[in-house]
């Protein structure tokens, strides 16, 4: 293949939620260490800083977005779907300008996949694009099967609970009920984004945060399906880390932290958009108590519905939490998974949260909330052995159990093993000649040849 002049300015299309800003700065991150300009285009909705961190970007913002009150009444799949009809004009126009302004150096646009308006206009000027999924591979994978379901009779054997709990077949060891379906949404919606954000449409090539030592087969999948270069180039927040927490993290913590036991805590956060019922707050709260297990809880405001924060809970949440607990709003979540005081992490299995997880070596109670944390949650504890799942309506009896055979018995000291072993998998895999950082260079390369397109 021919070289070409290089173009220099990579442009990123961030989905305006946290789990889907923080690894597509850190990619920018990484790109940016191999001498790319990036440019990060936002909505009006996105709230990404531009702290010190990210200095040498380049930020512009495009108009004509939703507000931060659309995302409460829509829900994140009208939302979304919304949100693509309205920024495909905007980001044409911006796109345009950039062009005219700053001449042709642009070697690529790069869009979360959930921003798929981004195609109009890479069509139009002719550019070169890639597609950047922020999830697992397998979820790809799910979402590229869901997309091609009857809805109807896919609704109808969810419903069924002598299907939903048989593996789906092709996609062992995920059931029905493990596929990415979400509680934030109708299924038909669900799966009419699930076609858009699996069409590649003319994008040359898909960059995923994941590894090929958790999820070979899937990419293999991916490979073959897609028929462009897939690049496994994670775990972003190893390989390239970025701090762009979007909220005030509250590091008193990490005093609490210092003064506990060696591996006896359980971290507990369920991410940036789960909710939690304040019944099961309280079947957790009991459980957590009983099993005299230090806990750090991170209670997240707007998370228990019709609340604020902790003020429809009843005393007694706070008398059980009163003894061994601690709670904050946001954590540091990366310098808490890496404090040697945590022995377990109780998570709704977000992509980041599991692979920051599985980066420090913490095995977890897999407690998954909607859409994609399932697929997490099943490879968690089925795949690579290192997660409990918690299924069905919590009660003090399982919550307590499952924090025991984590924490105490033998059982969860051999998931700890396997935690521990990959994370060295990890780790080696975006070092020099790890697979990660050979795709990462491998796409650095293909954007200097002269039919990426
Ligand atoms: N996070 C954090 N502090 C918290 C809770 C979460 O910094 O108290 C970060 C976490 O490290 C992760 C992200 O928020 O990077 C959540 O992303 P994930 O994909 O796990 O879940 P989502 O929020 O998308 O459901």
């Amino acid at each position: 293949m021919e070289e070409l002049r290089v173009k220099r300015r990579i442009v990123l299309v961030p989905v305006p939620a946290q789990g889907h800003v923080t690894p597509i700065m850190q990619l920018g991150k990484a790109l940016y260490s191999k001498g790319f300009s990036i440019t990060v285009v936002l909505t009006q909705y996105n709230r990404v800083s531009s702290s010190k961190d990210f200095s040498d970007f380049h930020f512009l913002t495009i108009p004509g977005s939703l507000t931060e009150s659309d995302l409460k009444n829509l829900g994140p799949f009208k939302f979304l779907f919304k949100l693509n009809q309205i920024c495909e004009a905007s980001f044409k126009q911006c796109i345009g300008q950039l062009l005219q302004e700053q001449g042709n150096d642009i070697a690529c646009v790069v869009y979360d996949e959930y921003m798929y308006f981004s195609q109009a206009a890479v069509k139009e000027f002719q550019l070169p694009s890639v597609l950047f999924s922020t999830t697992s591979a397998t979820a790809f994978v799910c979402r590229s099967v869901l997309a091609r379901v009857d809805a109807q009779s896919f609704l109808l054997d969810m419903k069924d609970p002598k299907v939903s709990d048989k593996v789906f077949p092709g996609l062992h060891p995920l059931r029905y009920k493990d596929l990415p379906t979400s509680a934030f949404g109708p299924i038909e919606s669900i799966l009419k984004v699930y076609s858009e954000t699996v069409n590649i449409r003319t994008a040359s090539a898909v960059i995923i945060n994941s590894t090929s030592c958790l999820e070979n087969s899937s990419l293999a999948w991916l490979r073959r399906e897609l028929q462009v270069p897939v690049y496994p180039i994670g775990p972003l927040h190893i390989a390239a880390s970025a701090p762009s927490s979007l909220l005030e993290e509250d590091r008193s913590c990490i005093e609490w932290l210092n003064k506990q036991k060696l591996g006896s805590v359980i971290y507990i956060s369920l991410g940036s958009l789960a909710l939690m019922e304040t019944k099961d707050m309280l079947e957790m709260a009991w459980g957590l108590s009983n099993s005299n297990q230090p806990f750090l809880w991170v209670i997240r405001p707007g998370s228990i519905p019709g609340s604020e924060w902790t003020e429809s809970l009843p005393e007694e949440f706070s008398r059980l939490v009163s003894e061994r607990g601690y709670i904050v709003k946001w954590a540091p979540q990366m310098d808490v998974l890496r404090h040697p005081a945590v022995g377990g992490f109780w998570s709704h299995c977000g992509w980041n949260s599991t692979l920051e997880s599985i980066g420090e070596g913490v095995p977890m109670i897999c407690r998954p909330f909607t859409g994609d944390q399932k697929v997490n949650a099943r490879y968690l504890e089925r795949v690579w052995r290192i997660g409990v799942q918690l299924e069905g309506a919590l009660d003090k009896g399982t919550v307590g159990r499952a924090v025991e055979r984590l924490i105490v018995d033998e059982e969860g000291a051999e998931m700890r093993k396997r935690a521990i072993n990959l994370k060295e998998k990890l780790e080696a895999s975006v070092r020099s000649g790890g697979s990660s950082c050979s795709s990462s260079d491998n796409f650095v390369n293909s954007l200097k040849m002269k039919n990426f397109m």
